[in-house]
């Protein structure tokens, strides 16, 4: 077993280049239960931990998080509270301050784990992930990153390097539903956003990735029961649900239908 601590993103691109099959660590908190659970076995592993620039936080204009930011600290970052309300609750949203103490935004966005809080938020903010190989680096939307239960677009030898989110020009609401425990992942996981007057609505963690209708978005009436109520009906029909331990496919349809209708009027409050 080979285990490399690269110091700079480049470093860690011309290793991954050599060598794709090897296993990028970030937090490990994915991994490790992976691993202890014997789903996973590898003989080449590159760690993240030593790449300081990938821990850069960065909130002049636009919020720039760098792939090795850790949740909590979005969380308690008084200018991501400040500014970027919507991303600091739904970070704060996951499991507990011990995972968030060490989970990190490249981790969640790669493992692409549909039962997470934070990508329907980076959703619904317009969020874009900055990509990096050997051949130069891409961004990519986070609607378009993660493609389905476990699957992203990234080619096999590229990394995250950060994600960059717009300065937000309305009001933010992130709503989690949980069924089981207060650490629990999301049964349901509901961002509404509003940028220049206009709501992006995107709902996670009942499908294999986060949905946004922006056709259903664009009849929103701010503070209209009815239209919240429309908009909310809309997205409980044309969502394909799945059924697993947090709720069936049933349950989640008709809690999809409250969950957006109520974002809709707190984001209009
Ligand atoms: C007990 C527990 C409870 C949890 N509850 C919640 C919850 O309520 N809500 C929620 O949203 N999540 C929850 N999670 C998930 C947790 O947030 C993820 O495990 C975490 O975000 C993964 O981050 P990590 O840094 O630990 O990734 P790792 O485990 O290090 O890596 C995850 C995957 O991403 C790849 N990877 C990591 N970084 C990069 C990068 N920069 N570029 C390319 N690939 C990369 C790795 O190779 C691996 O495939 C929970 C996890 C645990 C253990």
């Amino acid at each position: 077993m080979t285990w490399i601590q690269p110091t700079s993103v480049d470093a860690v691109v011309r290793a991954r280049a050599e060598n794709p099959e090897a296993i990028i660590v970030a937090g490990g908190t994915f991994l490790g239960i992976l691993v202890r659970a014997g789903m996973l076995e590898a003989d080449d592993w590159i760690s993240l931990q030593d790449v300081r620039e990938l821990t850069r936080l960065q909130s002049l204009g636009d919020l720039s998080i760098g792939a090795m930011v850790r949740h909590r600290r979005l969380e308690l970052d008084e200018d991501v509270r400040g500014i970027w309300p919507g991303i600091a609750a739904a970070f704060r949203a996951v499991a507990s301050p011990r995972v968030r103490n060490v989970a990190t935004v490249g981790g969640v966005l790669a493992d692409a784990d549909y039962a997470s809080d934070p990508p329907s938020m980076l959703v619904a903010s317009r969020a874009v992930a900055e990509i990096a190989s050997v051949r130069g680096s891409r961004r990519v939307p986070i609607e378009e990153l993660i493609t389905g239960h476990y699957s992203t677009c990234l080619e096999e030898d590229e990394l995250i390097t950060r994600v960059i989110v717009p300065r937000p020009q309305g009001p933010a609401v992130y709503r989690k539903l949980r069924t089981r425990s207060q650490e629990d992942r999301p049964s349901s996981s509901v961002a509404a956003v509003v940028h220049q007057g206009t709501v992006r609505v995107v709902v996670g963690a009942v499908s294999d990735r986060p949905h946004h209708f922006a056709d259903l978005c664009a009849t929103w009436r701010p503070g209209n029961e009815d239209s919240a109520r429309e908009i909310g009906a809309g997205y409980a029909e044309r969502i394909e649900y799945i059924d697993d331990n947090r709720g069936s496919a049933a349950y989640r349809r008709r809690v999809v239908a409250v969950e957006v209708r109520r974002a809709l009027m707190q984001v209009s409050s």
